[in-house]
């Protein structure tokens, strides 16, 4: 028999129910029964505490959970081509950004990466020019309730209104005109990281680095995922993953 894990409240998503397989269900009513193609779960018991086991009515197992902020964040709202967690992941290693760090990123897009790392610093801060994605990203925000993050509608190429940063990421189309902005925002040794789907942009991001004498370059990497299909000793390279997202430029202030 398959057991699934079923989560519990936080903003809208009231309750997970997470399957053995990994399957996940987001319950945001739990006064009514929910219903999976694994057969439904009775209201009372949704109303059981975290860690539950519970049965659908057809004998499917289910853990109930509360929702913890990854649970939430895979379902925030995406108009333009978020950042992956791969990506974002060597952002965070790199720069070993923290509790007690100032943060920036620019253009906000959906507010994927500033949200991530609105959980994890002391104070985020996004750029955006179009009032289309503060929406989104005011949206985001509400729905993980996140307090430390500042959505501003800025254009990075030409303005810079925050001091002190220990980190600026740019996932702009034109990256190298920001590094202006970015050398007033940032605190001396603070990361410049540079995210940009193509290698043109990449190269003259870099070589823009390499000619001003504001920052050092360190390095660009493209990080690629390889999921992997496990069943028994079926085991192999899956078909579908994620293809190429960007490459990744880092600097920092001297
Ligand atoms: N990293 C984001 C996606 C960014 S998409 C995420 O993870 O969700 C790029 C965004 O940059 C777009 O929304 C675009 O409107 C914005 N943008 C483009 N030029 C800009 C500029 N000069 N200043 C601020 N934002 C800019």
């Amino acid at each position: 028999m398959n057991s699934f894990i079923l989560v519990l409240p936080m903003a809208q998503i009231k309750k997970i129910l997470l399957a053995k397989n990994g399957r996940k269900f987001y319950v945001r009513d739990a006064s009514k029964d929910y219903h999976t193609q694994f057969g439904f779960i009775g209201k009372k018991d949704l109303a059981k505490k975290e860690g539950s086991a519970v049965s659908s009515n057809t004998g499917e197992a289910f853990t109930i959970l509360k929702p913890q902020f990854i649970d939430i964040y895979r379902r925030i709202k995406r108009d333009a081509q978020i950042i992956s967690l791969k990506d974002i992941g060597i952002i965070i290693a790199e720069t070993g950004i923290n509790k007690s760090s100032r943060a920036l990123d620019a253009g906000s897009g959906s507010g994927a990466l500033a949200c991530f790392l609105a959980h994890l610093v002391k104070e985020m801060v996004t750029y955006e020019i179009r009032d289309d994605f503060i929406k989104i990203v005011e949206a985001n925000k509400q729905f993980l309730n996140l307090k430390n993050l500042k959505i501003r509608k800025k254009d990075i190429y030409a303005e810079m209104d925050d001091k002190n940063l220990d980190l600026i990421i740019l996932d702009v189309p034109e990256p190298w005109k920001a590094l202006d902005s970015a050398k007033k925002g940032l605190k001396p040794g603070g990361f410049l990281v540079s995210y940009s789907p193509s290698i043109p942009q990449t190269i003259d991001f870099v070589n823009a680095v390499i000619q001003g004498s504001d920052f050092a370059h360190l390095k660009t990497v493209e990080i690629i995922e390889r999921e992997w299909q496990i069943e028994e000793r079926r085991v192999r390279p899956k078909t579908k993953g994620i293809g190429h997202t960007g490459f990744l430029s880092f600097a920092r202030k001297i």
